[in-house]
């Protein structure tokens, strides 16, 4: 008998046909003899239907507000899950974060779980029952419902298996498995068997949805066993290991795109010393990542300062880069949102030089101008026009050898 955690995402519950499916695939586990945990995310869209109404009222929402918006959509599937698993026999019972509880800051929008209570599912496992878990929230210090930002359900239940030691934890989703690139974009990706926690971290956090970042973070620091795979297709899917795990380490591992951030410019900022400080700490202040940045060489005492952070937050930046006008001293703010960051990622990239060269060559054959980098040990990044996500893409997993045989 093992303990197992089972995630189940949005396109995996998107209609009551399929929330059957998922029940099937529980009850299976429990026949099995195993202890089952469910955590499940919202029906497919219902988050994004949630975030947009939220956005369209006010761009500048409270974020207590937002959370009480989009922790709804999670409270909709547990409770259709247990009522499917039970009339199929098999005994369920929902549970919201704050019934574990499952507390969090109270950092409202991206909340950090900083503690579960596990005894309450492992006695209710102990009788025999299948907690139904809404993913994506705990509870804040203010005892408000707080949510653990966008893919958060990947956190929910990794933590989730931490709390319960559970001796796996299996995300299904809508691929059966993690591939070198995303397999929607390049059908030539490769399924990969095993992927060390430190790459897949690195892959999750330049982009590659398939599992969360700190949901990859939390698993190598309490050794969860994670495995991805398909909630339609019996197969093995790929698990996340330590590094020596792994016999044949290629130079680049995978390669991984993401849409989620804007390119913000600042226009003739005076280049002396603490100018940063005076852009960076008030963006800090106010909750704002910043990720790539590049400062031009300066003429006639002044610089452009670009940088990239998630485009949900470009209003907010601009607030405060507005509100600091003064301080800094720029001329203009541009905001474009018509990039994309592309990244390559391999531990191999520690040990050979020249890994980076490729890329922009690769680009440069293409056509394709670069506008910011950034590198990392096991990882190197370009930010380039959204138009050209799909070729770069494809050239660069070309490049590196990475496509499945024909
Ligand atoms: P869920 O709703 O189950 O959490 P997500 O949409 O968050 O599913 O994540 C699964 C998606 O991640 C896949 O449909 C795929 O398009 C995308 N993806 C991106 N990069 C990869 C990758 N390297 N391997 C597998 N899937 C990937
Ligand atoms: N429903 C949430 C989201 O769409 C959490 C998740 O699916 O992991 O971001
Ligand atoms: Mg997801």
């Amino acid at each position: 008998m093992a303990r197992i955690v089972m995630k189940f995402g949005g396109t995996s519950v998107a209609d009551l046909d399929r929330i059957r499916n998922v029940a099937t695939r529980v009850k299976r586990e429990v026949e099995a003899g195993h202890e089952v945990s469910v955590v499940v995310s919202a029906m497919s869209g219902v988050t994004n239907q949630l975030v947009k109404w939220c956005s369209d009222l006010s761009p500048l929402h409270d974020a207590r507000e937002y959370d009480t918006v989009v922790a709804t959509g999670e409270q909709v599937t547990i409770g259709l899950l247990s009522i499917a698993l039970q009339t199929i026999g098999v005994e369920a019972r929902s549970w919201q974060g704050w019934q574990i509880p499952i507390s969090t800051d109270g950092a409202h929008g991206k909340a950090r779980v900083e503690e579960i209570d596990g005894s309450r599912l492992v006695a209710a496992m102990g009788r025999g029952q299948v907690p139904v878990i809404a993913g994506f929230q705990g509870i804040g210090p203010e005892e408000r419902v707080a949510t653990l930002g966008r893919g958060g359900s990947d956190l929910s239940a990794v933590a989730i298996a931490a709390a319960v030691k559970a001796d796996r934890c299996d995300i299904y989703t809508d691929v059966d498995g993690i591939y070198t690139t995303d397999p929607r974009i390049v059908p030539r990706a490769r399924k990969l068997q095993a992927v060390a926690y430190e790459e897949m971290l690195e892959l999750a956090s330049v982009g590659a949805k398939v599992l969360q970042t700190r949901s990859v973070e939390l698993a190598m620091k309490q050794k969860v066993r994670v495995q991805v795979l398909s909630s339609f297709e019996d197969r093995p899917g790929s698990m996340v290991v330590d590094e020596d795990e792994i016999v044949e380490q290629p130079l680049v591992t995978g390669v991984a795109y993401s849409r989620d951030e804007a390119k913000v410019t600042l226009r003739r900022v005076p280049d002396k010393p603490g100018i940063a400080a005076t852009v960076f700490g008030p963006l800090a202040d106010a909750n704002v990542n910043v990720d790539m940045i590049v400062q031009n060489l300066a003429s006639d005492g002044t610089t452009d300062m670009t940088f990239t952070v998630g485009k949900a937050d470009v209003p907010r930046a601009r607030e405060v880069l507005e509100k600091e006008r003064a301080s800094i001293g720029y001329a203009e703010v541009l905001a474009d949102p018509e990039v994309t960051k592309i990244s390559i990622v391999g531990i191999g990239m520690r040990s050979h030089a020249g890994v980076a060269a490729t890329m922009f060559k690769t680009l440069a054959e293409k056509g394709i101008n670069i506008q910011v980098i950034s590198t990392s040990e096991i990882k190197t990044s370009v930010l380039v026009g959204a138009e050209y996500t799909e070729l770069a893409v494809r050239a660069l997993h070309t490049a590196y050898g990475l496509d499945a045989p024909a």
